[in-house]
């Protein structure tokens, strides 16, 4: 019998990161997949504990417990373990189609609910994950699986961000004739315009794109549905419609300066942009030299943070409302839930090797800006505050006197997250909507044979939750198709 107690001998390592001196130089991904001897030694650190809990993708209350794809990690930790790479990765794609995204940048609820990390450092899941899936493409074992047979259902999907994707690839597989309508140039949604490409290169959407391609999806670029080609039209020519067009409609501030401002998207976006097609770069996107300020303490700015650093900026800091998160679980955060930590993630880290400071400010507010003669923001003044609790319960923010300070700034970047789908984009869907989301019973929405997933109905997520609405509206859809059949 295989002995199951190397988590008490073997550290966790989570990969190797390229220095960060060398890799703000340039977009390259800035983390190596393991070897496959890397991956089975921190496999065997799996405790093939009774009862795991990192696959289980539920919430319960406010409750967040393991992958919300279901990956079944206990399985493929053991296969790594015994060096069956092949089998892992046939265990991975079943639960998720898209393991080379999630192994990259998922932010591993999973490892919050490993029964190791009670006590020690979690099971190194997502490096794990992301190994199977590199070594599978390296070897060549994922090549394209062309459906046998074609039923006579056609079905549109509207974009093409990790829900559409995995919707098409689910309806692609069952043998129905798939057509992704996206407006941008490329496909992928936030996969290529949104997540950098030091996080997540754009060969390897493309690589997953082709695939997709090879199979039998048909791609079509540069179409705005509501626009190009109204949602009614869509509903003639297809016998199901899936839309999952996320929640990319910022949320703002109140009385900023004419310029000098933009949003965290747009200027992610347009940096990418730049990189792929050479397409010249806005000069209000370019911050080679400048003071940059990201408002907004998630991760979307952590992404600014990174992004000017390889842009060369003088300086970059990046204020949040909430207070530095612990070091330790809170005792209403405890496992098997995600936990809310303090972490240096890879732009931080970056920025501190750079500038010698962590460029992140808690509980900070802006008081007032300062402009130049034609409008243009030239700094903030600042203000901290603490969190007190008040009589009912609540908690106010109280400014700390003497704690003003000034930042220099030449481009401020907003990053506080988004309201919901663009209202522009929901105006000409013509589709019922609830706070800004997409408003569905299950998966389907209130225009029959039209679904929706992924941000578009959930509001702005993650990857791995577009990747199960993706194959949880499959599943709806197949539902319908099956009736329209029965019913001729
Ligand atoms: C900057 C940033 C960084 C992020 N980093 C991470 C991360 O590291 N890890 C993680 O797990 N998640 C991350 N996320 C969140 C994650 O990217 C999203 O939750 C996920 O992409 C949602 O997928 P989706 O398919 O629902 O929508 P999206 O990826 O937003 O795709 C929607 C697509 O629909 C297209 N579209 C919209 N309207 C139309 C129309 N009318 N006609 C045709 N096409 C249309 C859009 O152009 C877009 O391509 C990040 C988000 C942002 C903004
Ligand atoms: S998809 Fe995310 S939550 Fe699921 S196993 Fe991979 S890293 Fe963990």
């Amino acid at each position: 019998m295989k002995r199951r107690d190397k988590f008490m001998s073997v550290p966790r390592q989570s990969g190797r990161e390229r220095a960060s001196t060398e890799r703000i130089q340039d977009f390259n991904e800035y983390k190596e997949a393991f070897s496959e001897s890397e991956a089975s030694e921190q496999a065997s650190r799996c405790m093939d504990c009774g009862t795991p809990f990192c696959h289980v993708g539920e919430t319960y209350g406010h409750v967040k417990i393991g992958c919300p794809v279901y990956n079944l990690i206990p399985e493929w930790n053991l296969l790594v373990e015994e060096g069956d790479f092949k089998g892992a990765l046939e265990r991975l794609h079943q639960t998720n189609n898209f393991p080379e995204f999630t192994g990259r940048v998922c932010p591993a609820p999973c490892e919050g609910s490993c029964t190791l990390s009670i006590n020690e450092p979690a099971v190194a899941i997502k490096q794990i994950e992301r190994t199977i899936i590199d070594i599978g493409f390296e070897k060549g074992w994922v090549v394209p699986r062309i459906p046998l047979n074609r039923t006579a259902h056609h079905v549109a999907v509207v974009g093409s961000g990790p829900a559409g994707l995995a919707a098409a690839d689910q309806l692609n597989q069952a043998g129905h004739q798939v057509t992704v309508f996206e407006r941008e140039d490329r496909i992928g949604g936030l996969l290529t315009y949104g997540i950098p490409a030091m996080k997540l290169s754009k060969d390897i959407v493309a690589r997953r794109v082709d695939l997709l391609k090879a199979e039998g999806i048909l791609f079509k670029t540069g179409v705005t549905i509501g626009l190009d080609v109204t949602l009614d039209e869509l509903e003639q020519a297809f016998d199901a419609v899936i839309l999952c067009v996320g929640a990319t409609e910022p949320r703002t501030l109140p009385n900023l300066p004419t310029s000098g401002v933009g949003y965290a998207m747009d200027y992610l976006t347009s940096v990418t942009r730049h990189l792929l097609s050479n397409q010249s770069l806005l000069e209000q996107h370019d911050t080679r030299g400048k003071d940059v300020l990201v408002i907004g303490g998630g991760d979307t700015g952590a992404d600014c943070v990174a992004t000017a650093l390889r842009q060369g900026c003088r300086s970059v800091v990046q204020f949040g409302k909430h207070e530095m998160p612990g070091q330790i679980r809170a005792n209403d955060n405890m496992w098997p839930d995600t936990p809310n930590l303090f972490t240096l993630d890879y732009g931080y880290a970056e920025a501190f090797d750079q500038f010698g400071r962590d460029p992140r400010e808690y509980l900070i507010a802006i008081t007032r800006y300062t402009t130049s003669d034609s409008g243009c923001l030239t700094g903030v003044w600042t203000i901290h505050n603490e969190k007190v609790k008040q009589a009912d319960g609540t908690v106010e923010f109280q400014a700390i006197e003497g704690t003003e300070k000034y930042y220099p700034v030449d481009l401020m970047l907003i990053a506080i997250g988004f309201s919901g789908v663009e209202q522009t984009v929901l105006n000409q869907l013509i589709v019922e909507s609830e706070r800004g989301k997409i408003k569905t019973k299950g998966y389907a929405t209130n225009r029959k044979g039209v679904f929706a997933a992924g941000d578009a109905r959930r509001g702005q997520s993650l990857i791995v939750w577009a990747i199960r609405e993706g194959r949880e509206v499959a599943e709806a859809v197949e539902q319908h198709l099956s009736l329209m059949t029965r019913t001729g």
